[in-house]
């Protein structure tokens, strides 16, 4: 019965799917890409997007795909376009972007009848492989679990990966495999090479493929049917908490390159979705928009920095049919924002949705953290005085734009300066959404919305974690006891994530050789902590 409905479930997502240049080629190694969320997400991932087409163009790999599926079909472990069990693969690689994945693989893994730890397979089992942002900045977590981890951009290492493949068809010997795949810079095989040996980031200078693209497209996708093309990968910004501009450097595509992409492969009125996270930094973000709302696209977008956007822009993307303009103030006082390395001021903020309000736009999203280093109960304060004055600002205009307020914790990533930083404790992350909640909620105009602490709790035990994450991961989901219980019979100590790191002990992802030094992030580190305090006594 299970079998029956997981076959229409996924035929129901692959009928609604158009592809976009897939080749579908039958070629003797079989590949199994899995990202593990849902077919919403990940069909809207250019991350996994970008994996996908790699894989498809090479003749000699058959590509399939899973996706993980609402219960009680998540994680049967078969494939979707053929149906085939995981164990009929010769790889199955996982596309990772969030930490918030690793019990989905746990479960893929645990479910397929396949050893979920790499160290218990059999020379015929498939070769279990990941990459993507989450193990770029720590792949330690899962490590028992993964024969091998790609760090960096897919671009490079894909090619390295399928010529360590597919010379082995000869006769498939595991080990040989994973010997080569160990020589091959960029990748981790944690069976072969010590954690504490160091692994070089790939990334790539220029790539023949263009930008990476939606694959296809479909009305269940987490943006609908649209359309996304990435503008560029990284940000020069280099904002104290973000994890995304420190794990690879700041590239962009040029105007041309992009609307030769969106001709190829999308017809007006679109949607196209713009992406990147630094949309707003692109040199001809104004030529890019101009030329496809001329065309007749409709347009989305990922976020803006408030102090970039001008009443012309705005005017040009509400002519694209922009619903919603997204900005991260993420904090309310100035000073505050000056010290998590994201120095924008409030007046200009202000100025930006007055701006929004004029031109029209249905929805301002505005995204928040709570729990930042060095906030106080006055910061709190003063992030409910600017939401109001926001909406303040919106209603003076008259306008019919709504306010949508984003709120989650704030969680230390690895690879960032504030890798050191604790996570708040729950307490205070509560109170806090409590004051919060109280002041802002059911306002006319707004909508408010926040991640849970035990969410952001979670997080921070993956972001931070070594290989008893993993284990306790996987006693959890084998004995339902909870993940607080079983982290503390592996020995982790809950007060790490609460506890500032000191700067002078090795953390678990000292391995990884980023574009940017350690002794940066520490620079940065201690601008933003201040001195340190005089000691009493
Ligand atoms: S501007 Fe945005 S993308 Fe760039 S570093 Fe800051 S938070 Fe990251």
């Amino acid at each position: 019965m299970i079998s029956n409905s997981f076959d229409s479930a996924v035929g129901a997502f692959l009928s609604a799917e158009s592809r976009l240049g897939i080749l579908g080629n039958r070629g003797s190694i079989q590949l199994c890409l899995l990202y593990p969320n849902l077919y919403a997400l990940g069909i809207a991932n250019l991350g996994f997007n970008r994996i996908w087409q790699l894989l498809d163009r090479e003749s000699d790999i058959t590509v399939e795909r899973a996706f993980y599926l609402e219960p009680p079909h998540h994680a049967v472990p078969k494939s979707w376009e053929w149906k085939r069990p995981f164990g009929a693969f010769h790889v199955l690689a996982f596309s990772l972007s969030s930490e918030e994945d690793y019990p989905a693989v746990l479960e893929f893994l645990m479910s397929s009848g396949i050893q979920p730890r790499s160290s218990k397979r059999k020379p015929r089992d498939p070769i279990v492989i990941a990459g993507g942002l989450a193990p770029t900045l720590n792949p330690r977590p899962l490590s028992l679990y993964f024969d091998a981890l790609c760090i960096g951009d897919g671009e490079l290492l894909i090619p390295s990966l399928k010529r360590v493949i597919t010379g082995s068809t000869g006769g498939w010997d595991r080990q040989q495999v994973l010997e080569n795949l160990a020589a091959t810079p960029g990748i981790w095989v944690p069976s072969l090479k010590e954690p504490d040996m160091p692994i070089a980031s790939w990334r790539f200078s220029d790539d023949p493929l263009g930008p990476a693209r939606s694959m296809a497209i479909s009305p269940q996708g987490h943006f609908g049917s649209m359309f996304l093309v990435e503008v560029g990968r990284g940000c020069g910004r280099l904002c104290f908490y973000c994890a995304t501009c420190y794990s690879v450097p700041h590239r962009i595509w040029s105007a041309e390159v992009l609307e030769n992409t969106i001709d190829q492969w999308a017809r007006p009125p679109g949607p196209v979705g713009l992406v990147g996270a630094a949309l707003s930094d692109h040199p001809e973000l104004r030529q890019i928009v101009e030329n496809l709302v001329t065309r007749g696209y409709r347009l989305g977008l990922s976020s803006f920095r408030a102090d970039i956007l001008d009443r012309g822009l705005l005017e040009l993307l509400r002519r694209g049919q922009v619903e919603t303009i997204t900005i991260a103030p993420e904090a309310g006082s100035e000073s505050l924002r000056e010290r998590i390395g994201k120095p924008i001021s409030n007046e200009r903020i202000l100025e930006t949705a007055r701006w929004i309000a004029e031109a029209g736009f249905p929805r301002l999203r505005c995204y928040y953290m709570t729990g930042l280093p060095g906030e106080t109960s006055d910061d709190i304060e003063t992030l409910i005085f600017l939401c109001r004055r926001i909406q303040s600002t919106i209603r003076s205009t008259n306008s019919q734009t709504r306010l949508d307020i984003r709120i989650s914790p704030f969680v230390p990533k690895p690879g960032t300066p504030f890798q050191w930083a604790p996570l708040a404790l729950e307490s205070a992350l509560k109170k806090a959404q409590q004051r919060i909640r109280s002041a802002l909620e059911g306002q006319h105009g707004i909508t408010l919305r926040m991640t849970s602490p035990s969410e952001a709790w979670q997080e921070a035990l993956f972001s931070r974690g070594d290989e008893r994450v993993g284990l306790a991961i996987e006693e959890a989901l084998r004995t339902e006891k909870s993940l607080r219980q079983t982290a503390v019979q592996f020995g982790i100590d809950l007060k790490t994530i609460t506890h500032p790191l000191p700067v002078d002990q090795p953390l678990p992802w000292r391995q990884i050789q980023r574009h940017i030094s350690p002794q940066f992030l520490e620079k940065q580190w201690s601008k933003s902590i201040g001195p340190p305090e005089p000691q009493s006594g």
